[in-house]
């Protein structure tokens, strides 16, 4: 008896000593009956004198341990804490009593380590005493203590959110069925992307927050129940060469991972983690956005490939199942459509497919924004049924493996814009074939405006537009962005007072008011034969996709001299350069240097990502590095001095940009204009690099001197303008 006095000498004596407890009504009886029950190892019968202690003023203290003792050793903690609630809320107890029990069943679990629901008594303590101090205490102390280690860590380290916030949180996000992040970022102020940190941190992933922008996966949400995703908190994202990206409120929950194991058939998966409220929008997006008649009708039609198969083949595996493969397939047939659709959703301009012996894997890359990106691998025996199936949608011929093809796709698929690509497909070594399909996604112009071109371009290109007939050059290799250029230059003197033809191969773009002709070199139509007939054809302004022969550009400087405004694009790098190029052609100087109105040599580059690119101040080293490639008499023009507040700019990562820092392209550009003294190096057939100086005399920025001011502007950095300028 002594002995468990001693014991019971809790935190608890003390909260209940204050209350005038009358003495004596009988439980110490029943208090030592209880006792030697349980230690004669009868337990249900102690615990029952237990129970009937409740019923008396006995303090809880004295109650609590021995019972809780007792049950231990049949049941789980949070089973008898539901009992003993139980009891309790039979009993009728007054609130102060039930606070008392609960409180006493706090502390035991804490001491016990159940502190998750020492936490939950304490709460249903101070319900039912909001006004004691002491249990307040006791649950900032504890939450502190519950969180740190856990996914708001971050958050209360760096003193953004109090432990008696997060309580708050922690009990409104119980009542209002809000998460308690949500009610962090809503209520308590705290910006979400330092929420996603928090998250970030604890789970050790990255965290992605709502972008109504984002693809609809429907290859991975096609087996999947909205309502499903709803209850358990997680969505597909994306499909890609790592795996299947899930978006997941809590990547730490076993039971859930497992099952998404189980549903996505396969164990490449890469969790994210983001607030459950987020997660919801993107279900709803995913299956009742914009896109809700597709992703449903796609699911029947495509369903998924879900059970494609990452993993090594065994080898004796291989020709069995390439028979099985052939371009009959379903299974090839959808996954074709699959990366189809969704490099067009990723804006991708070109799909490669590329076999590979040595890792026995076919691999698919999307360039996006200019540059490769692995997109999936499969295994390397689908690669037949791949190039197969690509031959059949381009209509050509599917048995030959050995010669280069190239066709044209038709897409056509419910619930996708319908759009064309261009397949080329290539005999690689061992017996291989590779495939590369151009996207080409039938966009209107870009507003001239828009092109990203600097004052003083922008200033030449109006008054060369102005020009009634002339020539007008736009130059830079294969996807520089010439057409998109010409394009928006059309755009602009487009209207109906003039008569625009053009010969393009193939036409990427389509405006409104313009004649375009798609140029067929197989039967015979190629430039030359387009633009003799447009002669014939009433023209204004000719706009010929390529000036690839000496017959083509020939015609072209006769139609401009003769009235009609022509422009045309060349594969040269430099605009001195394409000058020379056309000379050694063999056109004649006289007449060439008479149509000429400018050459617009350009190249994109990547844009950083406006939401996360870095601020920093270079070095003087860094600083004179850049001067000296813009070429230091050159670069007093910019103005810009090195100075503590000079700026550049560097790549981070964010959700908007996928992680690269970049999101966008734009254009450098180097624009020479056909003044008289440029016409006069012309007509003396004067090298490139004295048609460079006389230009740069006059005004003209090469492309590399136009990238490194944009660097400056913070459009971009320098890896990209010197990735993209090599001298
Ligand atoms: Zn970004």
């Amino acid at each position: 008896m002594i002995k468990m006095m001693v014991n019971l000498k809790t935190a608890t004596a003390e909260l209940t000593a204050g209350n005038n407890t009358p003495a004596h009504n009988g439980f110490e009886e029943i208090l030592q009956r209880a006792l030697s029950l349980k230690e004669l190892g009868l337990l249900d019968k102690a615990v029952a004198e237990y129970e009937n202690l409740l019923k008396t003023d006995c303090p809880p203290s004295k109650i609590i341990p021995g019972m809780m003792d007792c049950l231990l050793k049949t049941q789980s903690p949070s089973k008898i804490i539901r009992k003993i609630d139980k009891v309790v809320h039979g009993l009728r107890l007054s609130a102060l009593r039930i606070a008392q029990i609960h409180f006493v069943l706090g502390l035991e679990n804490e001491r016990r380590g159940h502190e998750d629901l020492a936490l939950d008594m304490y709460r249903a303590a101070s319900e039912a005493d909001p006004k004691n101090k002491k249990i307040k205490e006791k649950i900032i102390r504890i939450v502190s203590k519950l969180y740190s280690g856990s996914r708001y860590d971050y958050l209360l380290r760096k003193k953004m959110v109090t432990p008696d916030q997060l309580r708050t949180a922690l009990s409104l996000s119980k009542k209002t069925k809000q998460s308690v992040e949500y009610l962090l970022i809503e209520q308590f102020n705290i910006p979400k992307i330092e929420v996603g940190e928090s998250l970030s941190l604890y789970y050790k992933c990255p965290f992605r927050s709502f972008d109504p922008k984002t693809a609809v996966p429907v290859e991975l949400i096609g087996n999947l129940k909205k309502s499903f995703l709803l209850h358990d908190s997680w969505v597909p994202m994306s499909w890609g060469k790592n795996g299947v990206e899930i978006l997941i409120d809590d990547p730490g929950d076993l039971r859930k991972t497992g099952q998404i194991r189980g549903l996505t058939k396969t164990t490449r998966i890469i969790f994210s983690v983001g607030i459950r409220e987020d997660i919801e929008k993107y279900v709803f997006h995913f299956f009742d956005g914009k896109t809700e008649s597709s992703a449903k009708d796609m699911i029947t039609e495509l369903d998924m490939i879900p059970d494609i198969d990452f993993e090594e083949e065994d080898d004796d595996l291989l020709e069995a199942e390439e028979d099985l493969l052939n371009e009959e397939s379903s299974q090839v047939v959808r996954l074709v459509d699959q990366v189809i659709i969704n490099a067009y959703r990723k804006n991708a301009s070109d799909i490669h497919i590329e076999p590979s012996p040595e890792t026995r894997k076919t691999g698919i890359r999307f360039r996006l924004d200019g540059v490769c990106q692995e997109y999936a691998q499969v295994p390397e025996h689908m690669a037949r049924g791949i190039l197969s199936r690509l031959k059949i949608m381009a209509g050509i011929d599917i048995a030959e493996r050995r010669l280069p093809q190239d066709g044209k796709i038709k897409f056509r698929r419910k619930g996708v814009k319908p759009f064309e690509l261009r397949l080329a497909t290539i005999p690689t070594a061992g017996g291989r074939e590779d495939a590369v399909l151009r996207v080409l996604a039938s966009a209107g112009a870009m507003a001239f405006s828009d092109m990203g071109l600097n004052e003083r371009n922008m200033k030449v290109m109006e008054r060369i537009l102005d020009q009634p007939y002339g020539m007008i050059l736009v130059v830079g290799p294969t996807g520089s962005g010439k057409t998109t250029t010409l394009h928006s230059a059309l755009g602009r003197i487009n209207n109906p007072g003039i008569k625009i033809w053009t010969a393009e191969d193939p036409v990427e773009i389509t405006q409104i008011g313009l004649r375009q002709v798609e140029a067929k070199p197989k039967i015979g139509l190629d430039f030359a034969r387009i633009m003799r007939s447009f002669l014939r054809a009433d023209p204004d302004v000719i706009m010929i996709g390529e000036m690839r022969d000496f017959e083509t550009a020939s015609i072209g400087i006769e139609a401009s001299l003769t009235g009609h405004l022509v422009f045309s694009t060349l594969h040269t790098n430099s605009a001195p350069e394409t000058v020379t190029r056309l000379l050694d052609m063999g056109l004649n100087p006289l007449n060439f240097s008479d149509s000429l109105l400018g050459v617009l040599a350009q190249r994109l580059l990547r844009r950083l990502c406006p939401k996360c690119k870095k601020k920093y101040h270079p070095s003087r080293e860094e600083f004179d590095e850049i001067i000296s490639e813009y070429g230091r008499e050159a670069f007093k023009i910019t103005q810009i001095e090195y100075t503590p507040d000079l700026t550049l700019y560097r790549p981070w990562k964010c959700d908007a940009c996928s992680g690269t820092g970049y999101k966008g392209r734009m254009g450098i550009h180097e624009l020479l204009e056909g003044t008289p003294e440029i016409k006069a190096l012309i007509k003396k057939k004067s090298t490139s690099e004295q048609i460079l100086k006389i230009s740069a005399g006059q005004g003209m920025a090469t492309l590399k001197q136009d990238g490194i001011v944009k660097a400056f502007l913070g459009l971009t950095d320098m890896d990209e303008v010197r990735r993209v300028c090599i001298n």
